[in-house]
């Protein structure tokens, strides 16, 4: 398999190409076309196959351009440290698209993140809490998300984010995509994705 089977358009393509990559990943080769084919996705792997590239390519793919002032996609991830390397994922392959990106993570003032808010967001990439936190503030309308990733969900569960991805769920329209990452199969995890996705598409690498 090569990226080229994927059909992303010329500016995906050619940021793909400045990245290096040649050859997908084989969590990339199984997980991008049912992805872009709008399936759920529950895929376990582990940091270093290229998950990210495996769910940020075909998100970028199916955003394309910067549309209205609210985020249709949120990426969960349990860590400051996770959220920025999933930003920085985007910022790349995002070069040549027109996309907001907004990163949301706690342990710091929420000032420039509510700002950058209210500028119009495509992409929110966000830890639980934060992202909870803002919305109750009234700074974030979930009603325009159409995708929901969860990055190292058995992570999240080991922090003890179980209630606040419950809360999450509760806030986000029903009617969405949701690709949940994760490096281990837990009984945590499981049934996190219970909750989560709708018949899903299972890859393991
Ligand atoms: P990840 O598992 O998403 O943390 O990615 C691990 C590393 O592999 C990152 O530095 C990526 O930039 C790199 N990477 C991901 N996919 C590919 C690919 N298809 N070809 C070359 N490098 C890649």
């Amino acid at each position: 398999k090569s990226f080229s089977d994927f059909k992303f358009n010329k500016q995906i393509w050619d940021a793909i190409a400045e990245a290096g990559y040649t050859v997908p990943t084989e969590i990339q080769e199984k997980a991008i076309m049912p992805t872009l084919a709008g399936q759920d996705i529950m895929g376990i792997a582990q940091t270093g196959t290229g998950k990210t590239a495996a769910f940020v390519l075909p998100l970028l793919m199916k955003l394309k351009y910067a549309q209205g002032q609210d985020a249709r996609a949120l990426i969960l991830t349990p860590t400051r440290e996770l959220a920025m390397q999933i930003e920085e994922n985007i910022q790349q392959f995002s070069t040549y698209l027109d996309l907001r990106t907004v990163l949301l993570f706690g342990g710091l003032g929420p000032k420039t993140q509510k700002e950058k808010l209210k500028l119009g967001v495509d992409i929110i990439v966000a830890t639980p809490g934060r992202f909870l936190e803002l919305y109750l503030d009234g700074d974030i309308n979930t009603k325009s998300l159409k995708f929901l990733v969860m990055d190292e969900a058995d992570k999240m569960m080991d922090m003890g984010f179980i209630g606040k991805i419950h809360r999450i769920l509760e806030v986000v329209p029903r009617k969405r995509q949701n690709l949940l990452y994760s490096a281990t199969m837990s009984e945590l995890v499981r049934k996190i994705a219970g909750d989560f996705l709708a018949f899903p598409t299972v890859i393991e690498v």
